[in-house]
């Protein structure tokens, strides 16, 4: 591609964290000559954040091993990389304002802001001792707190919740799950996995409550949190984590008059729409990670993604359209977990199936399969210990990805390879 550098307008990006950082990696990649400025409101450079719930808490990997890349990859790739938070956006003159007074004229823009962490509400929430979990700091924050025999509460039986858990439990913690709904991981697995998932943590040595909300936190004259449920019930903490999910960080695409969230049926979907290029309603503004609500593989509707994997593979798209290549995005989702010596993966769009065909493989270890209305296989969700599961379960995802016409039988057959459905 050839590019009129003259104007010295500079590809503006939105948010240092993972999608961000690749995405100004990309750019450069591409063979944009001019200025890059890679504006991010953290002061750290772009990091990967699995590790924050996961190695970073149980001492595993230290926060050096979490980077992007090595930070004289983007010296040598003469990224400029501002530490700021960017206020608003003028669409029309193609300009963006920090909160310091600084501002960029641009070519293009690169929305990748990912999410706030959802705050706790009740009576309590802001007291010592209770943390959110998002960022390298957060997680700097929360690891000293998790030594043996500490008591730790975890608010919300998601993905993020469950990891500090088997985490905290790896350290030796006495750990209590909270969840408000009637099982763990309601909103993305299917229930028989959430069940698995329940199991293990409760063999573990978690103690799981579910159908329960923290109404108050409390701190006692020696310190300690009690946790008090909406049933009466007092859990006694050291530590309270809250892992209710995030928002996504749409404010400035909000003020700068961005089309953000979309009705479907009663709910309103949040998040900054874009078009299969991963354009905004503004022509030369993308969006990218954590923050996009981008169309669908599987249909007309719009889906967000908070994964490792859509941030990696939408900021390289969102880069090279930067730079007019009009690539659409299609790639299907896809996530991991890793609790304890298990790993959970979800391919597709499980929400989307009306059948689901279970295949039973050996080691407690099961891939769910989902078909819509129309037989097509548009999910895969498995759970298990990693020796056979994850080739298993590559080979699902690949059956997903390439919307193989299949059979019921065979997928049901562990003895049936997988590999011969493709
Ligand atoms: C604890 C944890 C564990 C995870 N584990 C997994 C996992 O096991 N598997 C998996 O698939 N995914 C996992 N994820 C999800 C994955 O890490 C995220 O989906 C991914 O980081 C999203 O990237 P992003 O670039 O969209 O957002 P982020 O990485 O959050 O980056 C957004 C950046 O934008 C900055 N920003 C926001 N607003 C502004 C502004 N106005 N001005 C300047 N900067 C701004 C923020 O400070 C932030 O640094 C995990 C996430 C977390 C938090």
């Amino acid at each position: 591609m050839t590019f009129d550098h003259a104007r010295d307008r500079v590809m503006a990006i939105v948010g240092a964290g993972h999608a961000g950082g690749r995405a100004a990696q990309t750019l450069r990649e591409a063979g944009w000559k001019g200025r890059i400025a890679m504006i991010g409101a953290e002061r750290h450079l772009p990091y990967e954040r699995p590790p924050i719930s996961k190695g970073l808490l149980t001492g595993e990997r230290e926060a050096q091993q979490c980077h992007l890349r090595p930070h004289d990859a983007w010296r040598a790739d003469d990224i400029e990389h501002i530490v700021g938070a960017v206020r608003s956006i003028d669409a029309h003159e193609r300009t963006l304002q920090l909160a310091d007074g600084r501002s960029f004229a641009y070519e293009a823009l690169l929305l990748a802001t990912g999410g706030h962490l959802r705050r706790l509400t009740i009576p309590g929430a802001q007291l010592d001792g209770v943390f959110g979990l998002r960022t390298l700091d957060d997680a700097a924050a929360l690891a000293p707190r998790l030594g043996a025999g500490a008591r730790v509460v975890v608010i919300g039986g998601g993905f993020i919740g469950l990891e500090v858990a088997a985490s905290a439990r790896a350290r030796g913690c006495e750990v209590s799950v909270v969840e408000g709904a009637a099982r763990l991981l309601g909103r993305c697995v299917p229930a028989e996995i959430g069940a698995h998932v329940h199991a293990l943590h409760e063999r573990q040595g978690v103690r799981v409550v579910l159908n329960a909300s923290a109404r108050a936190i409390a701190q006692r004259d020696d310190g300690r949190l009690d946790v008090t449920l909406d049933s009466g019930d007092l859990l006694d903490a050291d530590t309270v984590v809250v892992g209710i999910g995030i928002e996504p960080a749409d404010e400035i695409a909000r003020g700068t008059g961005l089309q953000t969230g979309l009705r479907t049926g009663l709910e309103t979907a949040r998040g900054i729409v874009v078009d299969e290029t991963l354009q905004t309603s503004a022509p030369g503004i993308y969006a990218a990670g954590d923050v996009a609500l981008f169309p669908s593989r599987f249909g007309t509707h719009h889906i967000r993604q908070e994964t490792w994997h859509n941030a990696e593979t939408q900021a390289g798209v969102a880069a090279r359209n930067m730079l007019g290549a009009g690539e659409p995005y299609r790639d299907v989702p896809w996530f991991w977990s890793d609790q304890y010596d298990r790993q959970l993966q979800v391919s597709g769009e499980p929400a989307l199936g009306v059948r689901t065909i279970v295949r039973d493989l050996s080691g407690e270890s099961q891939i769910h399969f989902a078909l819509d209305g129309a037989g097509q296989l548009v999910a895969a969700s498995g759970f298990g210990t990693l020796q056979g599961f994850a080739k298993e379960m590559r080979l699902a995802r690949m059956l997903v990805e390439r919307a193989v016409p299949v059979d019921a039988q065979s997928l049901a057959n562990p003895d049936v390879k997988l590999k011969s459905l493709l």
